[in-house]
């Protein structure tokens, strides 16, 4: 049966009372990112889709994809959409006992069954691995069929980087039943428009109560991109694979493209994910490869290397400024500097943001540019990976990654030049390594490090994945020889190299036995997942692989046929799906792969075979010297927010400045930051960074009425010192005295001196002079109801131990200073007002005014 809307109070309940427990305090989980649409949407909505990970928020939060899917679905008329993450081992175990969803909804906290869709985003193929649990517990059906059957389970559709390449997860989730596979739908390419057109159609069919299937086979016919595992039957015959379609139904799929303009136009960046420092707002700046490894998807797939144009860009990279309070951007790209004009793109886009990154450069292209020194100047990068990937000339070869090593010096030499900190060559290991390639590998790492002497230098490995849709596809599975590891260690720390694993030999190999194996490895993903509890996080464990490759060798008719070469007839378990380039264009480049292996073809000119930067360190590659100014605001807290990061609450508070304060979103510099108490709630002080014009002045906010998440006023932060505030905690009691009692325990405990007095009907803990400044405490005011005013520092969390969680109920109502002078009656500091809201009078010496007059008996 439907949970009602009512059942999620169960899990909200379940979340207010366990949040604590959970990995970082549950902020995964939260769904109150700034820019998360209204969860009370949820209900009026007349289609919900909910968009999961398979990785955990940490693991994801600084990916574009489920950003891009989510301001899409939510550009979709009707359409109510909230997002879900893989909990961490640990809060798995803890939700799975309490029988909580894994993939609860994080905004509205109801379970995916309630919802209509349930989208997938996988980035990578070892991500599938924890598809069958991710299901299972989160209390959805594993099998097509049994979904099918069910009118009321949601749809379980699969995109993203990883989606068209994971043909294992297609077939019966269990052995000796034809019960389909772990998805219904997958959408194959670029996901953007898809998801929109997906979600119209569903909408559609859901009004008019078209039965599941029936829609399914017209989304397959009518929306390109998508492919319906059902709808492909793949059977074995005489050892053979053979792969037929239902009719009418596209055979193959072809990989989806959209149009460059689509990921740009309208995107503003979605939401603000949790973070406790300032993160990059993403744009892509091209798409594809201008290159082709024989190993690698992007070259093959998309066939052509698009790129958004630069006014787009600059729009685009406005509108996320003002709408995420963003400061720094990052460029995806394979390759930027095959980009016509990148220069130009970066420099107008510095007029924009103050810091643009990216990701990913030819650094061969950079040194053949005219423009070298320019690129180089405004980039100011640090740190670099270069994709060298074959650890010997022959092995770049056969890799279709060819280069020199005398190029490759030349490179890093002109990169240490420009102040280099960090190089990372990143290297494949194939299985035809050899003695000769690592003493060629060694000398390449001694010469990198003469070119570089004073940078760090790690050599980062992965085995070869031979992904499907490149020319490695048909070559075997060569076992990765360990006693060769063993001298590549070796030759890496002679060549004084910190030698990394990315991924680890079993956990490639597995992938690649998974994917030969198709459909018939989904019963032994589904064991190793659910039987054995197996999960990938970053890394699949040794054991795990090992054993999963063992059931999968029993589960496999053809034992020993997976692992050897394929020819061009023969039928792959993806072949119902088609990447951008030809079979006989896959094949022939998979032959001359060999050839150039054994020839050591070295060819550096061709733009197939430059070397390229993978990756570069995060960090801005430019600053623009403006004259900036720090602008101060009172701002108001909600409860909620309270428990959030102070990097992501200023950023959201910056962002509905930016709603009311025009000209603030083009202005902003960046470093955003919070003076407050962690705990409670109320009064705040909101710093950012501002270019600073004549003639601009920060917006008129005055608004002495607290409303939550508000910013109240702007500050001279020069009349402001915030390293003396003392905040007055409002935190409400009984009138049991039991909150104070508290505090006494608190107070006793921390050693913290103090005198209790009572006057006109209200207790006053007046703590001792010495202990003031060492703890941060000045004084308790105990109302009559039993609730009390704190009077203390930051610092006074310290004291509290084990017992700080009180203050999270707490609303700071005033902020007070310390006074130049002392009080001429009692000679103790005299404290002043910087902000306090309405109703709170606190005398300005607390010493005299609770230490005279009449106390009460
Ligand atoms: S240059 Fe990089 S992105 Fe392009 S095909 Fe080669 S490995 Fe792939």
């Amino acid at each position: 049966m439907k949970t009602t809307i009512h059942d999620n109070t169960q899990f909200r309940d379940w979340f207010a009372r366990n949040r604590s427990k959970l990995t970082r305090s549950g902020i995964w989980l939260d769904g109150g990112e700034p820019g998360r649409v209204d969860p009370a949407g949820f209900e009026a909505a007349s289609v919900r889709i909910l968009i999961c990970r398979l990785s955990s928020y940490d693991d994801v939060k600084a990916s574009i994809t489920h950003k891009m899917l989510y301001w899409a679905a939510n550009q979709a008329s009707g359409v109510y959409v909230d997002l879900a993450f893989l909990p961490s081992a640990h809060d798995a175990s803890l939700m799975k006992a309490d029988g909580i969803p894994w993939w609860l909804a994080s905004g509205c906290k109801m379970p995916p069954c309630i919802f209509d869709v349930v989208a997938i985003s996988i980035s990578v193929q070892q991500e599938a691995l924890n598809l069958p649990a991710a299901l299972k517990y989160s209390g959805l059906k594993l099998g097509h069929v049994e979904r099918m059957s069910d009118p009321s389970h949601p749809l379980i559709v699969i995109g993203g980087n990883a989606a068209g390449s994971v043909p294992f997860i297609h077939g019966n989730v269990t052995a000796d039943r034809e019960d389909g596979g772990l998805v219904d739908v997958v959408c194959v390419g670029d996901g953007i428009s898809w998801l929109q057109e997906f979600l119209t159609s569903f909408g559609e069919a859901k009004r008019k109560a078209v039965a599941k299937s029936v829609f399914l086979g017209n989304l397959a016919k009518t929306v390109p991109g998508t492919y319906v595992p059902s709808l492909y039957t793949h059977r074995i015959d005489n050892g053979k694979l053979i792969i037929s379609a239902e009719h009418g139904v596209p055979f193959p799929v072809v990989h989806r493209r959209d149009d460059a303009r689509i990921w740009t136009r309208g995107y503003d960046g979605a939401f603000i994910p949790f973070a406790d420092e300032d993160a990059e707002e993403t744009l892509p700046l091209s798409f594809g490869c201008p290159y082709r490894c024989r190993f690698c998807q992007t070259g093959w797939i998309r066939g052509s290397h698009d790129t958004v144009t630069q006014s787009e860009l600059c729009l685009s990279a406005a509108r996320i400024k003002g709408a995420m309070a963003a400061s720094d951007l990052n460029l995806l790209s394979s390759d930027a500097c095959s980009v016509d004009g990148v220069e130009k793109t970066i420099s107008e886009l510095l007029g924009v943001f103050p810091h643009v990154s990216i990701k990913s450069l030819s650094v061969a292209g950079l040194s053949k540019s005219g423009d070298v020194g320019k690129l180089l100047r405004l980039m100011e990068k640090r740190e670099f990976t270069l994709g060298v990937e074959g650890i010997s000339s022959r092995l770049r070869a056969y890799l279709g990654k060819n280069a020199s090593e005398s190029s490759l010096i030349g490179l890093v030499k002109e990169l240490a030049s420009s102040g280099l900190r960090q190089l990372k060559l990143f290297f494949i290991l194939t299985g035809l390594e050899e003695d000769d390639d690592v003493t060629e590998f060694e000398s390449l790492l001694k010469n990198a490090r003469g070119a570089a002497a004073q940078c760090r230098l790690i050599a980062s490995f992965t085995p070869l994945f031979n992904a499907p849709f490149t020319p490695l596809q048909f070559s075997p599975l060569r076992r990765i020889n360990t006693v060769i590891c063993g001298e590549i260690e070796k030759a890496a720390k002679y060549g004084g190299a910190q030698l990394r694993w990315s991924s680890s030999i079993s956990e490639i190999r597995l992938m690649n036995l998974f994917c030969r194996a198709g459909r018939a490895a989904t019963a032994t993903l589904a064991r190793m997942s659910l039987e054995k509890g197996f999960s990938y996080h970053d890394q699949f464990a040794v054991h795990a692989s090992a054993e999963g490759e063992n059931i999968l060798m029993e589960a496999t008719e053809n034992k020993t046929g997976i692992e050897g070469g394929l020819k061009l007839e023969d039928v792959l378990p993806w072949d119902d799906i088609e990447g951008g380039a030809e079979r006989k264009q896959l094949w022939g480049s998979h032959r001359k792969a060999a050839e150039d292996f054994k020839a050591h073809t070295v060819v550096t000119e061709s733009p197939e075979h430059r070397i390229v930067a993978a990756k570069t360190g995060k960090g801005p590659v430019a600053q623009q010297s403006v004259m900036s100014i720090t602008h101060v605001f009172w701002v108001w807290l909600t409860s909620d927010d309270a428990h959030r990061p102070a990097c992501t609450v200023a950023r959201g508070l910056l962002r509905n400045l930016f709603q009311t304060w025009k000209g603030g979103g083009r202005l902003y510099l960046g470093n955003p930051a919070l003076v407050r108490i962690e705990g409670p709630s109320g009064l705040a002080l909101l710093s950012a960074d501002f270019q600073e014009q004549d003639g601009v002045s920060v917006c008129a906010l005055k608004a002495e009425t607290p409303s939550d998440g508000a910013i109240l006023e702007s500050v001279d932060i020069k009349k402001l010192n915030p390293s003396t505030f003392l905040y007055l905690v409002e935190i409400k009691g009984t009138a049991d005295r039991r909150l104070s009692r508290l505090f006494e325990v608190i107070l006793k405990s921390a050693g913290i001196k103090f005198q209790f007095i009572r006057k006109n009907g209200v207790g006053w803990y007046l703590v001792g002079e010495t202990y003031r400044r060492r703890h941060g405490l000045l004084a308790i005011e105990e109302k009559q109801d039993g609730s009390i005013h704190l009077i203390c520092a930051a610092k006074f969390l310290d004291s509290m131990g084990k017992h700080r969680d009180v203050m999270r109920g707490g609303i700071i109502r005033g902020v007070y200073g310390e006074a130049q002078e002392k009080c001429p009656a009692c000679g103790a500091k005299l404290i002043q007002p910087v902000k306090i809201m309405p109703g709170i009078d606190l005398p300005v010496c607390i010493d005299c005014f609770a230490r005279t007059g009449p106390k009460d008996e």
